[in-house]
This record gives C-alpha cells, sequence and structure tokens, in this order.
C-alpha cells in the first residue's frame, strides 16, 4: 500500500548512456515494509560517486524487474519521518543512513553478510535491482538502517563511502593476521577522491605514514585535504608509484581507489614482500593492458603477496565508520 501521492526522483535508464532524468514516482509510506518493520525517511543528502557515474553512462545497474527506470543514488542521509509499530530502535527526527547491500540467498547472505554474497547477481538500491535514494522520500526494512548521531549532521553522507573504506582496511588487517606480527609502516592510496580521502584519513587514524597519489599537480584542493590529515600528497605526473617506491622503499599497504583498472598492475609492482594491495573499484569498462607478467607473478610468489578486491559493507562496517 502506498499514500497514493507523489515524488520527485532522479533516475535513469540503465544500459541507455546519458539517460538521467527528472522523474515523478509514487511516494512510499511505511506500509510498504511488512510487518510493522518499515521506516519512512526523508532524504536531506545524496552524494554521487564513480559508481553513479558508471551507470549514467550505461555502463552499470539494473532497473527493478519489470520496471523501466533505476532510481539512482546509494550514499545517503536522511531524516526518519515515520515508523512503523514494532520499530522501537527509530523515531521521527532521528538521522539515518541506509545501507545498500540488500541480502540474496548464498550462506554469506544468509548470516548477514550480503557484501560477501556468492550469488550470481546481487541487489544494491540505486545499483542493480533497487531503487536508491536520490528521491524525496524513500522507506526501508528497520534492519537495513543506521542512526547517525545528531551533531554528525554535515557529515552523516560521508558516512557510506567511508564503509567502503572502513571494509577494505578491516579486511586488510583480518588477512594479515596470517603474518602474526604484520606491523605496516608505510602505505599507499591510490586516489584523491572521495574514497582515495577516506582511505588516507583512517589509515592515518591507525598510525600509518601515508603517501596519496593522484593525476592531477599542485596547487589541487584534494591535494590540500590529503596533507591536512598529515599524509604526503604525490602527483603521478611528477612522480609515478614505481619511482616514489624506489626512494621511499615499497609499500605495505597499498589501497587502490582510481577507477581505472589498468594501473592495478603497476601497482602491484609497489608492494613490499608480504605486503597487501586492495582494490576498491568499481570498472565497468572493457579495457585490457599489457602486462610484466612473469615478473609480477614471481615477485607475488616469493614475497607472499596479497592483493584482494573488496565491495559495499556490512552493518559492522556501518558502526566501525
Ligand atoms: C557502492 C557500494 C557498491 C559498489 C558496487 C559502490 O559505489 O558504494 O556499496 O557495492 O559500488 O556496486
Ligand atoms: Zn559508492
Amino acid at each position: 500500500m502506498n499514500s497514493g501521492r507523489s515524488m520527485k526522483a532522479i533516475a535513469v535508464n540503465p544500459g541507455k548512456p546519458d539517460s538521467v532524468h527528472l522523474a515523478e514516482v509514487v511516494k512510499p509510506s511505511v506500509d510498504d515494509i511488512p510487518r510493522g518493520y518499515g521506516v519512512l525517511v526523508k532524504t536531506l543528502w545524496v552524494g554521487v560517486d564513480g559508481t553513479d557515474k558508471e551507470i549514467i553512462a550505461g555502463e552499470y545497474g539494473a532497473a527493478p524487474k519489470g520496471e523501466k527506470i533505476l532510481i539512482i543514488g546509494h550514499e545517503n542521509f536522511g531524516r526518519v519521518e515515520a515508523v512503523g509499530p514494532n520499530v522501537m530502535q527509530f523515531h521521527p527526527g532521528d538521522y539515518v543512513v541506509a545501507m545498500v547491500r540488500r541480502a540474496g540467498t548464498s550462506p554469506f547472505d544468509r548470516i548477514g553478510m550480503p557484501d560477501m554474497s556468492t550469488d550470481d547477481t546481487y541487489l544494491e538500491r540505486g545499483i542493480n535491482l533497487l531503487h536508491g535514494y536520490l528521491a524525496e522520500y524513500y522507506v526501508d526494512h528497520a534492519d537495513y538502517i543506521v542512526k547517525v548521531p545528531q551533531n554528525h549532521k554535515e557529515i552523516g553522507v560521508l558516512l557510506e563511502p567511508l564503509t567502503v573504506v572502513e571494509k577494505g582496511i578491516a579486511q586488510a588487517f583480518e588477512i594479515q593476521r596470517r603474518l602474526k606480527v604484520w606491523e605496516p609502516r608505510w602505505a599507499a592510496v591510490m586516489g584523491a577522491g572521495t574514497i582515495g580521502r577516506l582511505a588516507t584519513l583512517v589509515l592515518r587514524l591507525r598510525g600509518l605514514e601515508v603517501t596519496t597519489f593522484a593525476l592531477e599537480r599542485k596547487p589541487y584542493l584534494n591535494a590540500d585535504l590529503v596533507e591536512a590529515l598529515g599524509a604526503q600528497y604525490v602527483s603521478t605526473k611528477e612522480l609515478p608509484i614505481l619511482e616514489s617506491a624506489k626512494q621511499k622503499g615499497l609499500y605495505d599497504l597499498i589501497i587502490e581507489a582510481t577507477g581505472f583498472s589498468p594501473i592495478v598492475f603497476e601497482r602491484m609492482q609497489a608492494l613490499a614482500k608480504n605486503g597487501l594491495l586492495v582494490l576498491t573499484s568499481v570498472t565497468g569498462g572493457n579495457r585490457k593492458v599489457e602486462i610484466p607478467a612473469d615478473r609480477i607473478n614471481l615477485e607475488f610468489v616469493l614475497g607472499n603477496k596479497v592483493m584482494v578486491g573488496t565491495v559495499s559493507a556490512g552493518r559492522c562496517d556501518y558502526e566501525l565508520g
């Protein structure tokens, strides 16, 4: 059931480049969620990122089954308007962020880890098969909503991208427990966009020395923001990562967040022995590249190196964020 009223939303026709448009859709209601667990939220902020760019370019994303449009937007922040009778943890006026992934059917989905799903397809609001948050309102099950402290109103919209970083870095440390005494000192972050800067922040908070690389030369606002976090900013036009690694030493931990896959193989060569490379970019394109395969393989084998992909985030990463 719904209130019968309509609202505005920003949508695309998935697969069709530059189809982004303003749509008039049905306003949701708490009763759309069964058994009284609905939370109706008024959207206050929505961030856009590389994934949205790929969706708008028609390279990624899908509409809900049987529908033509997909309401986009997954980096969300809003205020609770109304809750169903069985929702105890949220009240009207609370600031909240909704999670992106929804449970599928794999064993990981069933234990509350849909971000680790092995299903062929996955459900993500604003991205794949489910409408997103770039609308005046949204409704969801209380289980997928996270409360944000009232005084975090100005920054709450950064929680979703932060969770991607929290998960990636938590995974890195979890994997490196294999080493018993891993004490990473040098970290490199590739990319100074939202994910790159948030990764810089989290790594600095964990006490690592961080160099953040991006294309642009200084003066550059994102470089100032990186340096304000106590990290070093390097333009790859001036000093490519392999050159920098020659000067400073190879990196214990590298976070890749440029959205440009061909350079992943260069990153692999900047990794120290026992080091770990985390890949976060969602690249819907079809790029190909030639690489020094034997050398990369040999160094990975002889150096016990790890490369790991990370996508979305679980509830614990939201809490951590
Ligand atoms: C979102 C993730 C999502 C991923 C892949 C990212 O932009 O932040 O939640 O899992 O795209 O669709
Ligand atoms: Zn995103």
